[in-house]
This record gives structure tokens, sequence and C-alpha cells, in this order.
């Protein structure tokens, strides 16, 4: 298949897998938003082609049953990863929906989840792994702003050359020594599950960064649908003079002007 065929293919895979989205949960994309996101899944052909054209097994169920909580409630990890065989090294993908900088940044976060796939495909499947590897799905912000300044100036090179620096796979380490660490800290998340533990973080938590310059607060919790009920977001967003000076403008933060725009037209196009 060449790259125009290619296109051609992702182009109506894009749009059938769309419209059953639709249908299924009833959410639609304004057309700009459409756009955006057809394109985001091309310009990851062209990134990752290779990783693509070398996957082996794809969507792997990988099951660890026989787990038991610090409170001795039993329970089973099991995932879906993406295997790619190249050249005598055989890697393991997980698809993320955050960017690859957010990843990079919050690496920790991914290291146990990686790890224990790639102990269940080692050990439970026998099987020998030369590495594990992040796939975010997300746009980091350099390519948001080098597809802006690119529309604006109407020069394609500057988003050729943020294409060309954009690194969307990270690799994460296998440790087999921390295994352990990583099952009792699932249990640990199982119990509070179980319990029903699902208080949201400290005010220090959000308030601490996590990319760059980007809080907790600003990254994750302005795009939480949670956040107008939740009281650390409140007790976040009542501490800004905006807010405090203005409570409803509290409850009016429904994101950006483009996001509010979004929303509109969507629904406009729904109701049609
Ligand atoms: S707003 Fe959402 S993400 Fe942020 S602390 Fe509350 S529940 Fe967690």
């Amino acid at each position: 298949m060449n790259n125009n065929e290619m296109f051609q293919f992702i182009e109506e895979s894009f749009e059938e897998n769309y419209e059953l989205l639709r249908l299924e949960g009833g959410h639609s994309l304004s057309p700009q938003v459409k756009k955006l996101a057809l394109e985001q899944v091309k310009n990851y052909w062209k990134k990752l082609r290779h990783v693509a054209e070398n996957v082996s097994d794809t969507e792997v169920r990988l099951t660890l049953p026989q787990q038991s909580t610090p409170s001795g409630r039993p329970y089973t990890i099991q995932g879906v990863v993406d295997v790619v065989k190249e050249d005598d090294r055989t890697v393991m993908y997980d698809i993320k929906t955050q960017d690859a900088d957010f990843v990079r940044s919050n690496k920790k976060d991914y290291e146990g989840q990686l790890n224990i796939y790639a102990h269940v495909w080692q050990s439970v499947r026998e099987q020998e792994l030369d590495g594990t590897s992040i796939l975010a799905t997300g746009e980091t912000q350099g390519l948001r702003r080098a597809k802006q300044r690119s529309f604006l100036t109407n020069n394609d090179n500057l988003l050729e050359e943020a294409l060309e620096e954009w690194e969307p796979e990270v690799p994460i380490d296998i440790a087999d020594e921390r295994i352990e660490g990583y099952l009792e800290s699932f249990g640990v998340v199982v119990d509070k599950i179980e319990e029903h533990c699902f208080e949201a973080p400290s005010i220090e938590k959000i308030n601490s960064k996590i990319l760059g310059n980007k809080t907790f607060a600003v990254h994750v919790c302005r795009n939480c649908d949670a956040r107008f009920s939740c009281d650390t977001y409140k007790e976040y967003a009542f501490n800004s003079s905006r807010v405090s000076n203005d409570f409803l403008s509290f409850y009016e933060d429904y994101g950006t002007e483009q996001e509010r725009v979004e929303q509109i037209e969507t629904t406009l196009e729904e109701e049609v």
C-alpha cells in the first residue's frame, strides 16, 4: 500500500469509527475538531510508520490472576498491549491518550503498569522482551502551537519542523526487581476502590508542578468533568482573585473560548 492509499484507508476507517462511536456514545465532534483529530491520526502514520508496519500482535490481552491485596482481597490484573517484533527485537507498546511531554515528565506513573505487563509476557507467556514503550497519542503543546503558526503564516515548513521534533514514543525501563513493589501498589489501589475511598487529592498536590510550569490543577483538573463538584478544585479556584471576586465565574468555566464555540457548533449540528 503506498502513502496515498494509506491516507485514503485512514480517512475511511476514521469516518467509520467516528460514526460508530457517535451512535454508541451519543457524542459528536465539531467539524473543526474532527478535522484536527483526523490530521493527528495521519501524523501518527507519518511518524510511526515503522512501528505500525512491524506490529506482530495487536490487542494482546495479558492476564495475571490470583493476586491478593494487602487486606487479602483476591484480584486479577488484565491489560491490552501491542507487540512489535523487528530485527530480532521484541518491544511491547501501550497506547495512552496523554501527550508525550506529559508522559515523559511523569514516567513513574507508567512504570508500574508497563513493568507488570512485561512481567506477564515474560513469565507467564515465557517469551523474551527487549523493551517497553508508551505511544502517547495526545497533541503536544509544541505541535499545537506550530499548527497555529503554520496556519496563520501559511508556512507549512513550521509544521513539518515541529513534526520532525515530535517524538510520541516514550521508552519505559523494565526493572524485574521492582515487580513486587508495583504489585503491592496495585493491591493498595484495589483496596481503596473496594473500600470506596475516592477522595480527591490535597490542595498541595493539585498546586504542584507536573509538566514544566503547569500545575496538576491546570493540566489535569481543568479537563476533569468532576471539577465543579470537587472540593479540592473548588478550594483551588476560590483562591484565585477572579473567582473570589465573582463566584459565578467558577460555574461559567467551560474551558477556553474556542472550546465553547466548538461545543455550540457540535450541539447545533446535532439538532439540524
Ligand atoms: S478536579 Fe478532578 S482531577 Fe482535579 S482533583 Fe478534583 S477530581 Fe481530581
